[in-house]
């Protein structure tokens, strides 16, 4: 920002030494009880004391440092149209309350209003990125990280505890839904430079490492529109498709670079799978793409990474076997040792052997007959995605934990609190936020917030 030139910056500082030493005066007076009542006050007292006149002092010494040193912009008598360009006389001097995270001032500067094209504004706002609600962008950005991790109410009451500052619970929704909608997965996405970043800070000059692409689904509670009045049980469990894009570190630990989640249909979730691809150096990785049974992941892995490695999660296709030996055997000793026997065999690669087993199987029963043949359909689906031995000795997962674990920190720690049901659209603004705060990618999320405000070019 522009400084004053007529005024040497050494008496505006002077100046600005005044007013808060102004400040110190008055503020010292909150504490003269403690010397008239003739004995100690506690530490916590005293603390405290401070901590809740502090937004009132700093107010005062943020309203001292403008006046001192934006004292040029408050005086400021013309301006040109941000609409047209025109060249506009200042009209008069607007006052109004801002509130930060140090604490409350009134701000006083000129409104011009320009007649040809019916526009009013107020510089001053735009060169102190000063937003139109009443609490400012620093206040904004710490409700929304709390928010992403707490119940509004919660949110707001630690906030006010922490710093004094009074904030609504719908203040905190408002802010965290605005901010989501800035939080595209664009944005929320590592670009490639970062990603190929992370991969090259793991690779050793041998070896590609291992990247692992899997999807999966998660069941949020939502609510229709305006449902917030009616009784409990209106509600329905809508799906979040989600995906996790990780690289396996050393000792099998994942190293995290992008979750997604959103409650969305295939097609719209397809354009997310297609950015994604776009943003992974391919031949600087050893691609695995981890799914369960559902044949649309599988479609959109092969539509968009037709040289990756397709892997069947070991705990979906354990559970199908087990299923079938159950029907078969009853839950005995036997139906254990034959499902332990068939996946043995699956990770060996003997997908081919243990489908030509199960057709001369004899059904135990019609139960059974109808699981052996639903086994029969599903292995021979997926009879590549299972060489789980020789996987292992790659250095690929075969278990989809990875997903399984951002549905659980992404999703469910925060949407399924008991008694929470959502608007579709506010589900999806707070997976989108809390995505961009585990990716790492929230302060690019906030500068498009910020530019947003001024409509200034992202
Ligand atoms: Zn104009």
């Amino acid at each position: 920002m522009a400084v004053a030139q007529v005024i040497p910056i050494k008496n505006i500082f002077e100046e600005f030494r005044k007013l808060v030493h102004d400040a110190v005066d008055e503020w010292v007076e909150n504490f003269r009880d403690f010397f008239e009542r003739g004995e100690l006050p506690s530490i916590t007292e005293i603390s405290d004391r401070f901590h809740k006149t502090r937004p009132e002092f700093f107010g005062q010494c943020i309203e001292s440092i403008l006046s001192s040193l934006a004292s040029d912009f408050s005086r400021q008598e013309y301006a040109d149209c941000p609409e047209c360009g025109r060249y506009v006389r200042s009209k008069r001097i607007d006052k109004r309350k801002v509130s930060t995270v140090s604490g409350d001032f009134v701000l006083s500067r000129p409104y011009f209003y320009c007649t040809d094209c019916g526009s009013g504004f107020h510089p001053m706002d735009e060169q102190l990125e000063i937003v139109q609600e009443l609490h400012q962008l620093d206040i904004q950005e710490k409700i929304a990280k709390l928010a992403a991790d707490l119940p509004y109410d919660r949110a707001v009451e630690h906030f006010t505890e922490l710093t004094g500052i009074e904030v609504s619970s719908h203040f905190g929704h408002k802010t965290l839904n605005a901010i989501g909608e800035e939080a595209t997965a664009d944005v929320v996405i590592p670009d490639k430079t970062e990603i190929s970043r992370r991969i090259e800070a793991l690779s050793d000059s041998t070896e590609r490492p291992v990247m692992v692409l899997a999807v999966d689904g998660a069941h949020m509670p939502t609510r229709p529109e305006g449902g917030r009045a009616e009784k409990r049980g209106s509600g329905q469990y809508k799906e979040a498709k989600g995906l996790r894009l990780y690289l396996m570190g050393n000792d099998d630990r994942i190293v995290h670079i992008a979750s997604w989640h959103q409650i969305k249909d295939v097609s719209e979730f397809e354009e997310e799978i297609a950015l994604i691809a776009s943003r992974i150096p391919l031949d600087k990785v050893k691609m695995c793409l981890l799914g369960d049974g559902a044949s649309w992941i599988w479609n959109l892995y092969k539509k968009y990474f037709p040289e990756g490695t397709e892997i069947l999660d070991y705990y979906h296709c354990s559970e199908h076997v087990f299923e079938t030996a159950f029907c078969q055997y009853g839950e005995t000793l036997d139906a254990r040792e034959w499902a332990e026997s068939v996946l043995t065999r699956l990770g060996l690669d003997m997908a081919g052997s243990v489908i030509a087993g199960l057709k001369r199987m004899k059904p135990a029963n019609e139960d059974a007959e109808k699981s052996i043949l639903k086994l029969i359909t599903y292995l021979g689906n997926h009879k590549h995605r299972f060489d789980y031995d020789e996987l292992k000795k790659e250095g690929c997962p075969i278990g989809s934990g990875g997903i399984e674990s951002s549905n659980k920190f992404i999703c469910h720690t925060r949407i399924k609190r008991s008694g929470a049901w959502w608007l579709k659209d506010n589900c999806n603004a707070m997976l989108r936020v809390r995505c961009a705060i585990y990716n790492g990618t929230f302060d690019r999320v906030l500068e498009n917030y910020k530019a947003s405000k001024f409509n200034r070019l992202k």
